[in-house]
């Protein structure tokens, strides 16, 4: 909250530093008009889609902003004290059209990225005032001064997209402490859009001088671009299980595949591990299901904390987890990874909110662990098949412990039973 106040402090000093730099002229409010209808235009055309963007954004990762095409634009043709306004008004354009009612409470995240894009923005105008000998207008014709000038824009819009996504970034790691850098970076490939985005704006820049007329076809761009959002955003939904962050069943089963091909080819090892949460049912019923969904994202972030970069974790379904671990040695080190996530998950501690009685919450889980090659499996499916049978038999042995299949067992289904003497998930007040 604190940082979301300095920046936004810090974007309206520096904006009203900037203003007074150059006067505004008739035809700048002309220029400035048609941009703005144009980022009106863009805006409602993408309207639906930025809907869908913002409900799938993950909270840990920043918001691409393709308005940038119009404000970068702004930033190259007309004085400063336009180009800000420019920034201020897309964003209020944006939030009044996009607003997405389904989360609430979102408006100081939308002010805190008008803030960064301002102060970025403010940034720009500097390199450009001092290397650009026709700022504010449009870049330089086709020349060796043309192509400094170039460089020039270039970097100003470098020095743009770098200040905004470093101080989103900073906030995203100050407000979610658990985010890892891989999580901040995880949309690094929606960045090449941003780029595309700035380019785009360079190109309105000299458009907007010349020739109005032709700004449909950057619109259109534009739009095409915002499809293009839309297509990664859905790889990832596919990729990546909503509730728990871990892979999905289907693309870890694609993963795994590849790994076991490649440890027959080369003639090395995969292990495969199952972990099924105990008595899940019960932790539902005893304190809700938003509590277990808690409890699942919490087992997640254990089992990926446990294992290395090359291992890939993935929710098999319900409480199930399944772990690939290519490349992984003999048996006994699948058996000590086993045992290390057992532990792991057993030493989770959380408390079940809106109770009056201080109860603290332990889960215990159930591992099926085995490895390639064994006698009698080839596929994955069969791989999966002898980790199964395994942790069958480590849940009929009394829950929270290890199981490695025996080798060269047939994988056969069989009965998970409920031993008499288990006991439910325990709960200490
Ligand atoms: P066992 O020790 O034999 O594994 O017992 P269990 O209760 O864990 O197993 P069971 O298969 O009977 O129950 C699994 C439970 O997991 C039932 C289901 O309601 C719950 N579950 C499945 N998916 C989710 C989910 O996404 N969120 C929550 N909160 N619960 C889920
Ligand atoms: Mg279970
Ligand atoms: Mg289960």
């Amino acid at each position: 909250m604190i940082l979301i106040l300095v920046v936004v402090a810090a974007s309206i000093v520096v904006s009203s530093a900037t203003a007074v730099l150059v006067p505004v002229g008739g035809s700048d409010l002309v220029r400035f008009g048609v941009l703005l209808g144009c980022s009106w235009l863009a805006i409602e055309l993408t309207r639906h889609i930025e809907r869908k963007r913002e409900y799938w954004r993950s909270p840990t990762s920043g918001y691409i902003d393709t308005k940038s095409v119009w404000s970068f634009a702004a930033v190259i043709v007309l004085p400063p004290l336009l180009a800000s306004l420019m920034v201020v008004l897309t964003y209020s354009l944006a939030w009044w059209r996009i607003k997405p009612h389904a989360r609430p409470g979102l408006p100081h995240r939308w002010i805190f990225s008008c803030a960064t894009v301002l102060c970025g923005t403010q940034a720009a105008v500097v390199v450009l005032a001092v290397g650009m000998a026709s700022y504010p207008g449009a870049p330089g014709a086709a020349s060796l001064e043309g192509l400094a000038e170039f460089g020039v824009i270039a970097a100003a819009g470098v020095l743009r997209w770098a200040i905004n996504l470093g101080l989103v970034m900073v906030a995203i790691a100050l407000s979610s402490p658990t985010a890892r850098a891989r999580d901040l970076f995880s949309n690094i490939g929606e960045q090449v859009l941003e780029a595309g985005a700035l380019g785009l704006g360079l190109v309105t820049a000299a458009v907007v001088v010349n020739n109005p007329f032709v700004l449909p076809g950057v619109v259109v761009a534009m739009v095409a671009l915002h499809r293009g959002l839309l297509v990664h955003q859905y790889q990832q939904a596919s990729r990546f299980d909503a509730k728990t962050g871990l892979t999905t069943a289907k693309w870890w089963h694609e993963y795994a595949d590849q790994a076991l091909a490649q440890a027959r080819s080369r003639g090395r090892t995969m292990g495969l591990l199952i972990v099924d949460l105990d008595h899940f049912k019960a932790i539902n019923d005893t304190y809700g299901h938003p509590f277990g969904d808690r409890v699942l994202r919490s087992v997640a972030t254990e089992l990926l904390a446990e294992v290395r970069d090359e291992d890939a974790c993935g929710r098999w379904g319900g409480e199930e987890f399944v772990v690939a671990l290519p490349d992984v040695g003999d048996e006994r080190n699948v058996l000590r990874v086993a045992e290390r996530i057992r532990r792991r998950i057993q030493a989770v501690v959380l408390e079940p909110p809106g109770r009056d009685d201080a109860v603290s919450v332990t889960i215990t889980a159930s591992v099926g662990g085995t490895v390639f090659p064994a006698a009698g499996i080839t596929t994955l499916d069969e791989l999966v098949l002898a980790a199964d049978t395994a942790l069958y038999a480590a849940k009929n042995a009394g829950r929270n412990t290890v199981r490695m299949s025996a080798a060269g067992t047939p994988a056969m289904p069989q009965q998970r039973t409920r031993p008499q003497s288990a006991e439910p998930p325990t709960s200490a007040g």
